[in-house]
Order: structure tokens, then C-alpha cells, then sequence
């Protein structure tokens, strides 16, 4: 066991900082910290982001990705402001799924565009009346001639607005046992028009939540990835990288808090004494920190668990619903140990809350983890009635 990162990882971590220091911080800073950002600004970062590989860390080499190991990309994710975090986790595991279980024509011509950061992709999954229960997917798809039809509503799916193409997940019907066959069709917007709507949202206002409507939305049969029926495997195996990643999210939000309080109890005095030399204070500065320390490892360990080619479904599930409900409150005892100051928007920990509260909700609500843990402790799966 070695709880070290290697020379080459911290190299991956350094640069990940000066590329967030240098070019992204500057970015979401020239614009409205409350708005959707420009798509120029996002294609700016995601071009960036493709110099490094990191359009598609998850992708084999073979078919056209970095073929980063989970947890290298891990260390580079949690350097990266959670607002653009956000945003690349959706590309990039697009880019995933379309590069996966997909055909060589269909990659050949939907990712050279992704890879590069010249177009932007999302995944359009959750609806109105579906959520965790991703499976109950309602969005149709039917063939009529050449073309595949797509009749539905998605929401609340990062990047859409914003995006060129969608991997929308319909349903195609049902099998002889009346299951949901749920498939992967790739919606390009400038041949396949399809209406978006911006949703404003407590945390991380600078990316980009919509709902979408497909309304009779014409695509071509070849923008059909996988066959029916294989779209839950798919967002399953996709969705045991995205939680520790999420979880990475958090503990780099929570790490900025740590900072920022340690450095405030360094130099705030009251009663004739630095607030940092009352034991309270510093049992405050031990909760965040061990906050930090044990979210970070278990989601490193989970990453490290699929870089050894296991499902890590268990595991994923408990590194994103642990750090994200522990680094939400390190960041928000990080607010009180700064007083009035915490609440002030200048200081800026008001918006690592906001934003971190945004995380329990992705990817699996915190209900919803808990019940993959206990399935695979128990073996019973307790989600439906
Ligand atoms: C920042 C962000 C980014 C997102 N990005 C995308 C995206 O790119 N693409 C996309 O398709 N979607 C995306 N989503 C949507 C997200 O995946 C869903 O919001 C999530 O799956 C939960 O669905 P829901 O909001 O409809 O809640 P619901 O499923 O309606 O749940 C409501 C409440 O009921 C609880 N609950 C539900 N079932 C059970 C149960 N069996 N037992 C106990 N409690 C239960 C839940 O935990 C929750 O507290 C994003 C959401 C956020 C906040």
C-alpha cells in the first residue's frame, strides 16, 4: 500500500493548478459570476482542456482518447473551479459514451470535433417526470424512413444549451418482458434542431442546466450508438467514474475553505488573542481538515479500484456520498469560523457552499448511493416498492 502520489502525478496535479490559475480562474472572473458563461468562453476552456488530453482522459488510445488511468485524472479533476468541473464532466463522459460500444464510422465522424474542443456535448438523460429512476426513461424514439424521430422533454442536463450535439437516452420500446429498452442516439443539433431552455439554480451559475423539448426532432439512423437496450449498462459503468470524481469536486472546494480558515484564525483576534489560539477554533480547523483528508482518500480509493478493472459500484457510490455531504459541511464550518465575514459574497466562501450544495444531486441523490451501498452489503435491492 502506498498512500504517496507518484513523481508524475504531482507533475499532472502542479500543472492542472497553473492551467486553473493561469487560464480558467481568469475566465469565469471577466464575466458575470451569476450567468450562464458564453459558449466562446466554454470553447476557449474546452480547447484548453483538449491540449491536455483531458476531452477524453477516459477513452483508449485506440479509439481516439488520452487513456489517462481514472485516478491520474482524478488528481488533475479536483484542481479544476467546480464550475468548469462540472462542465468537463459532462463532456468529456459524453465523449466517453459515444467512443464506447460505438462503430468506427460513428467515431470517425462525431469525435475528431468533441476531442479537439471545436464542438461542445452533453448527455440528456434525466426528464421532467424522471429522475433516479433513470430507467423509466419516457423520451421516444421511432425509425420512419431514414431518419429516427425523437418525441420527448430532458432536464436539468449540464452543457445542453450550450451544446452541438446531444447522446440522448429514449426509449425504443419494450422487450418480451415488458422492460424499458432504453438507446443511446446522438442528436447534432445543426441537422437536428432541438429547443433549449437555461435553468437558474443556487450554485454553479456559470455553467449552463437546461431543459430541452424534442419535438418531432428528425435524426439519422446513424446517429444510433449501441443497440437497444444496451443505454443502462452504459450510464451505469459511466456513472461509477463520474461519483468519485464528483466526489474530487468537493474536496477541492473544501480545501479552498480549509485555507481560507486556516489563514483567518492566523491573523483574526479577538479577546486580546487569535481566534486560531482557542482550542474550539482549532477543533473547528480538525473537523474540516479530516473532512478533507478522508473524502479524498476514499474517493481516490475508488478511482483506483476501476484503474484495476473493477465495477467499483459500492464503493463509487459511498466516496461521492461521503465527500460530498462532509465536505458541504467542512465548507459551511469554514463560513462560521469566519463570522459575518463567511456570509460576505467578497470573500467568496458563500459561493464554494452554493456550489457544493449542488453536488448531492447528480449522478445519484444521496438516497439513492446509499441504497447501491446497502445492495451491494446486503445483496437485496431495496429501490422500488
Ligand atoms: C448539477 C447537476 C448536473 C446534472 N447534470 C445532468 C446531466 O448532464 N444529464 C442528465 O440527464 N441529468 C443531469 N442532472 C439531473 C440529475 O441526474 C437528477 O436530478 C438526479 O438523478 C435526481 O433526479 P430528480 O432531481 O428528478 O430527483 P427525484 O428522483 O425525483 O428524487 C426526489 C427525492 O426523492 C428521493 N428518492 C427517489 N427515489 C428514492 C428511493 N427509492 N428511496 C429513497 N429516496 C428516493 C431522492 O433521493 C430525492 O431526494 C443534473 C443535476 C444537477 C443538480
Amino acid at each position: 500500500m502506498d498512500f504517496e502520489l507518484s513523481e508524475e502525478q504531482r507533475m499532472f496535479q502542479d500543472s492542472a493548478r497553473k492551467i486553473a490559475e493561469k487560464h480558467i480562474r481568469p475566465e469565469l472572473e471577466s464575466h458575470d459570476r451569476n450567468r450562464p458563461l458564453p459558449k466562446e468562453a466554454m470553447l476557449r476552456m474546452f480547447q484548453i482542456f483538449a491540449r491536455e488530453g483531458l476531452t477524453a482522459p477516459r477513452l483508449p488510445v485506440e479509439l481516439g482518447g488520452s487513456g489517462m488511468r481514472m485516478l491520474d485524472y482524478g488528481v488533475v479533476f479536483e484542481q479544476l473551479p467546480p464550475v468548469i468541473a462540472n462542465a468537463l464532466l459532462s463532456f468529456e463522459v459524453t465523449v466517453t459514451r459515444i467512443g464506447l460500444g460505438s462503430e468506427e464510422e460513428q467515431r470517425r465522424r462525431l469525435l475528431p470535433d468533441l476531442i479537439a474542443g471545436r464542438k461542445i456535448c452533453c448527455t440528456g438523460t434525466t426528464e421532467p417526470d424522471i429522475g433516479s429512476d433513470a430507467r423509466g426513461v419516457k423520451t421516444r424514439v421511432h425509425a420512419d424512413g431514414d431518419d429516427l424521430v425523437i418525441n420527448g422533454r430532458k432536464m436539468w442536463v449540464t452543457n445542453a444549451s450550450i451544446s452541438d450535439l446531444m447522446v440522448v437516452t429514449c426509449s425504443a420500446g419494450t422487450d418480451s418482458s415488458g422492460r424499458n429498452l432504453l438507446q443511446r442516439v446522438v442528436a447534432e443539433r445543426a441537422v437536428s434542431p432541438y429547443e433549449t431552455r437555461e435553468i437558474e439554480t443556487i450554485g454553479l451559475r456559470q455553467g449552463h442546466l437546461t431543459e430541452i423539448l424534442f419535438d418531432n426532432c428528425r435524426v439519422p439512423k446513424h446517429n444510433a450508438l449501441g443497440s437497444a437496450g444496451d443505454a443502462a449498462r452504459m450510464l451505469t459503468t459511466t456513472w461509477n467514474g463520474n461519483r468519485p470524481l464528483l466526489g474530487l469536486m468537493a474536496v477541492g472546494m473544501a480545501q479552498r475553505a480549509l485555507d481560507a480558515a486556516i489563514g483567518y484564525a492566523g491573523m483574526r483576534r479577538q479577546f486580546g488573542r487569535l481566534i486560531g489560539s482557542t482550542q474550539l477554533v482549532q477543533e473547528r480547523l480538525a473537523d474540516i481538515a479530516t473532512a478533507v483528508e478522508t473524502s479524498r482518500l476514499i474517493c481516490y480509493k475508488a478511482l483506483a479500484e476501476i484503474d484495476l478493472g473493477r465495477r467499483a459500484n459500492g464503493l463509487s457510490a459511498m466516496a461521492k456520498r461521503y465527500a460530498t455531504t462532509t465536505c458541504l459541511q467542512a465548507v459551511s464550518l469554514a463560513m462560521e469560523l469566519h463570522g459575518a465575514m463567511g456570509l460576505s459574497v467578497e470573500l467568496g466562501l458563500e459561493e464554494l457552499f452554493r456550489d457544493a450544495r449542488m453536488l448531492l444531486v447528480p449522478d445519484g441523490t444521496n438516497e439513492i448511493l446509499a441504497l447501491i451501498v446497502g445492495r451491494e452489503l446486503t445483496g437485496i435491492g431495496a429501490f422500488r416498492g
